[in-house]
């Protein structure tokens, strides 16, 4: 009998800077697939590209998916039974195997100058050729290769790709994927500074950490011809690979950029999305439960995930979808755990503050960073124009006599004020709507404000009053 192979997935970011949203989708899907088939998930960095390493980078990509709620079995920072999961830690393995498709005949030596690349491409661009690799290197002999190695002349190690090979593979989201060999370069394998490129570094990694399933973004396609003629030279089995769908932008026009909004992971948490929200958000943005059901715990995303529902098509990162999950995930929250998300995005308030805004504000924000656009007034003096206290066309006298009597109110006594107020309205005959548009003004300096005498307490009494007084002053000047 087979024994079945335990299911092992990897998620391997480069710490060229902050983890990207589409980046944390696909570890959504690796982590759901491990989780349920009560397999692996491991963190690898992939730190090769010393040119792009932004430093301290590989501590944050580490911080903000641990913010999100998401972890890992294997990692940097737990090590585990694969270790180091650091490739620039790893790079004796990597001469090791090299060695081995060398001595195969299956790698070569490439001591070509830059420059003379340079010119090669040059050449055929010019010629409307896609430019390649031309092979110059393979067909040295023995005696020059020697030589070179012994005048220390720099060098690459490239991967010999066989001629006019058709390679095909099963795509777990896009079926049968057919390669011709003649389209794939000779990819170098090992750099001149003696460290591996992605390629090679992801499949003897893939390979030693045992992964059965690569997720990666649809823009590695064209490297998988390349990876799997990697693992055939090597007589390893490779991965199922699944190419993921790109994340367009809201307008459904082109890959998801920086032009719609910050695209990494952690902006979203600075902007008040609460981790669960977003997750739920990206679960759905490429799979789908083929259920009507669209709210998901991790857990229940983990028991319900199948690749079989992943999407082809790419989805549009809608904005207004999030919004729509970060609202039900707010709403979900008790007032203790509101006034401690309150309190992170509104340092300057205090605890009793937070007590009167939450709720209040709680129906009325859609992300946390709406607090402090809805709250300035608390903490703010706000200016505006005289004209818009009478933006309803009230007469400048009628909004003076309003403002007198109310601020007599809480002169006399600052409680039960919504009550209170709506008496004085009844009793002066005033039209609500309008009392209520010069006083959100008098109060807030703007017309969309929060239910504003809810929030009164917050202001306190003194403050009310001050803000009472500069509105007299405009409107009698
Ligand atoms: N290091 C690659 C990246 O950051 C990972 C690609 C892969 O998953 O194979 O995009």
């Amino acid at each position: 009998m087979i024994e079945s192979k335990i299911i092992r997935t990897r998620i391997a970011p480069s710490p060229t800077g902050e983890l990207h949203i589409g980046t944390l989708r696909t570890l959504l899907y690796d982590y759901a697939l491990a989780k349920k088939n009560h397999g692996q998930f491991i963190f690898r960095l992939e730190d090769t590209d010393q040119k792009r390493y932004v430093p301290g980078s590989e501590k944050r990509l580490m911080e903000v998916i641990k913010d999100y709620g998401l972890s890992w079995d294997e990692g940097p920072d737990i090590g585990g039974p694969y270790s180091p999961y650091v490739q620039t830690q790893r790079l004796d393995i990597y001469q090791k195997y090299i060695k081995e498709l060398l001595d195969k005949g299956l790698a070569y030596f490439c001591f070509c100058t830059q420059e003379r690349l340079d010119d090669l491409r040059a050449t055929q661009k010019a010629q409307k050729q896609i430019p390649r690799y031309d092979q110059h290197c393979f067909h040295l002999s023995k005696e020059e290769i020697k030589k070179n190695l012994d005048n220390k002349v720099p060098y690459t190690i490239r991967m010999v790709i066989p001629k006019n090979e058709t390679i095909v593979f099963e795509d777990l989201i896009r079926g049968k994927i057919k390669f011709n060999t003649n389209e794939v370069d000779d990819q170098v394998l090992i750099k001149s500074n003696g460290i591996p490129t992605y390629h090679f570094a992801a499949v003897v990694d893939d390979y030693l950490m045992k992964i059965t399933h690569v997720f990666r973004g649809e823009e590695w396609l064209t490297s998988t011809p390349k990876h799997l003629l990697l693992y055939r030279a090597f007589g390893w089995e490779p991965p199922q690979f699944a190419h993921l769908t790109v994340l367009l932008n809201p307008d459904g026009k082109g890959k998801m950029s920086k032009r719609s909004g910050s695209t990494h992971a952690r902006a979203f948490l600075d902007d008040g999305y609460l981790p669960e929200a977003m997750l739920n958000f990206l679960m759905l943005l490429g799979w789908n439960p083929g259920t009507e059901k669209e709210f998901f715990t991790l857990d229940e995303f983990v028991e319900a995930f199948s690749i079989n529902h992943l999407h082809k098509k790419s989805p549009i990162f809608d904005r207004k979808k999030l919004d729509y999950f970060n609202g039900y995930y707010l709403r979900q929250k008790s007032d203790e755990q509101l006034f401690v998300l309150f309190k992170k995005f509104l340092p300057q308030a205090s605890k009793d503050q937070i007590k009167i805004l939450v709720p209040v504000l709680k129906e009325r924000i859609v992300k946390l960073s709406d607090l402090p656009v809805q709250t300035k007034f608390l903490f703010e003096n706000v200016d505006y124009d005289k004209e818009l206290l009478l933006k309803k066309g009230t007469d400048s006298k009628l909004a003076i006599d309003m403002l007198q009597k109310t601020k007599e109110l809480i002169n006399k006594d600052f409680s039960n004020l919504s009550e209170r107020i709506l008496e004085l309205i009844k009793n002066n005959n005033w039209n609500v709507g309008e009392f209520f548009m010069v006083f959100r003004v008098v109060i807030c300096g703007t017309v969309f404000t929060p239910p504003v005498v809810e929030c009164l307490p917050a202001l306190g009494q003194e403050k009310t009053l001050e803000k009472i007084n500069i509105a007299i002053l405009k409107l009698t000047e």
